[in-house]
């Protein structure tokens, strides 16, 4: 596939969706009334255009399907029966998780796109994978079981273990690669290095890190690259389209030629579209906007233009001097459309103030909390944990924080010093903020699926 013209890719693309359609309006009432709203005729051979005509779908409407037809909705197209995984959104959102059941077939489908990663990150059959990714009923750990028993490599799932001794099972089977979100690598640098492992001298055989598309401050990817001796690999994927569909290619996150990374979508598995949310148009090349998905192997259980809340790049085929027919997004910018805050009238993203209390490498974890004080103010708060041993001038360094906040977001807030070990960690959802003027949703986040 990756050889394909684009033409080709296009074409592939649009007969996979109008088979699609039709199976989801001739099987599932929900979809049905959708389509028909859009004024689609199923049968005709319409073009991209004219899907884009249905609404997107919603997290809300998906919950309010399942509760007027438990458990699943009218959204599904298989039998019950022909069921044989039941996944969860993470719910991290606090209004419900949503359910996506997968049949055989789609299971199957599901896992069809890592062996590109894999593949393009250096990863080979046989090769032994650490995945930090929890096992439960959501997406993440399932797709990475699925995908690595097809692909062959030994998955050694350590989620359930503390940093701690993950880092000793690493060291002790000479693992190959790792997959964990960018929070929880830097969770494990710190532990790393109080129990004295030297990555690059304990760990010769690990090439290749695979961390979840969420931003990160700039220097980030090419510091745990050095750090490491590895090769970064980013993926984006969600659980309404049941799993990872766009990749970093072997140019990974810290490209040679310095320009940003870009995610290759997998456009023949999932449709992505990139939605400017004030006029529900695409984006052009080099624009961002809502990414909106279709899984296009799902036609058992169906999801069409499921409008996923995270604002992303959009650029095309030709971005990339690999030569893969596939459209892509720009790695580390993507967040979360519902992350934003507004506070005192000025428009705030957590990432922001990450890359200023992270830029200086002295914090090692932040905790921020914005509320309304007796006198109706707004005001914004962050704890920080500097690294043990690591600064003197603490007090100092608070002080230039709170400038550098101040100038780079334009919002003033007050810095002070949390104990060591006193705030939380994070090992998949990183949730830094809390928003306590909102009482139905008390916690601001970073990816809600
Ligand atoms: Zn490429």
């Amino acid at each position: 596939l990756e050889k394909l013209d684009r033409a080709d890719v296009e074409g592939l693309q649009l007969r996979l969706l109008r088979r699609l359609v039709r199976g989801a309006h001739a099987g599932s009432p929900f979809w049905r009334r959708r389509i028909d709203a859009a004024g689609l005729d199923p049968q005709s051979d319409f073009d991209l255009e004219s899907f884009s005509a249905i609404e997107s779908v919603t997290k809300h409407d998906f919950l309010a399907d399942q509760e007027a037809s438990p458990p699943f909705g009218e959204k599904l197209v298989t039998r019950p029966e022909d069921i044989v995984q039941i996944m969860e959104t993470s719910g991290t959102s606090g209004i419900g998780q949503e359910r996506h059941p997968l049949s055989g077939r789609e299971y199957e489908a599901m896992a069809a796109t890592w062996p590109y990663q894999f593949y393009w990150g250096g990863t080979l059959p046989g090769h032994r994978v650490v995945m930090t990714l929890p096992m439960g009923l959501q997406c993440g750990g399932l797709m990475l079981k699925r995908a690595g028993e097809k692909y062959g490599v030994n998955s050694l799932f350590l989620a359930a273990m503390d940093a701690r001794r993950k880092l000793e099972a690493m060291v002790r089977y000479q693992v190959d690669a790792l997959i964990a979100v960018p929070t929880y690598i830097n969770r494990l640098r710190i532990v790393a290095a109080e129990m004295g492992i030297d990555v690059r001298r304990d760990m010769p055989r690990l090439k290749t890190v695979y961390t979840a598309a969420e931003s990160y401050p700039e220097f980030w990817p090419s510091e745990v690259a050095e750090d490491w001796g590895v090769h970064i690999s980013e993926w984006y994927g969600t659980t309404q389209a049941a799993g990872n569909h766009a990749f970093t290619c072997e140019e990974g996150i810290a490209r040679p030629d310095g320009r940003p990374p870009v995610l290759h979508n997998i456009d023949t598995h999932v449709l992505m579209e990139v939605i400017d949310p004030a006029t529900g148009r695409h984006v052009a090349d080099g624009e961002e906007g809502e990414a909106v998905i279709t899984p296009l192997f799902k036609t058992d259980n169906p999801v069409l233009r499921f409008a996923t809340g995270d604002k992303v790049r959009f650029v095309g085929h030709r971005y990339c001097g690999c030569g893969r027919p596939f459209s892509g997004i720009i790695g580390g910018t993507i967040q979360r459309y519902d992350d934003m805050m507004k506070i005192r009238g000025t428009n705030l993203w957590p990432a922001a103030i990450d890359e200023v209390v992270f830029s200086g490498r002295e914090v090692e974890e932040y905790a921020g909390r914005v509320w309304v004080d007796d006198a109706g103010r707004e005001k914004v708060e962050i704890a920080v944990e500097f690294k043990t041993g690591a600064v003197a001038n603490r007090s100092e360094l608070m002080v230039k924080l709170k400038a550098r906040i101040a100038s780079s977001t334009g919002v003033k807030m007050s810095v002070v010093e949390a104990a060591s070990g006193s705030l939380p960690r994070f090992d998949f959802k990183v949730r830094r903020w809390t928003d306590e003027r909102r009482k139905d949703r008390q916690v601001v986040k970073y990816l809600a699926n």
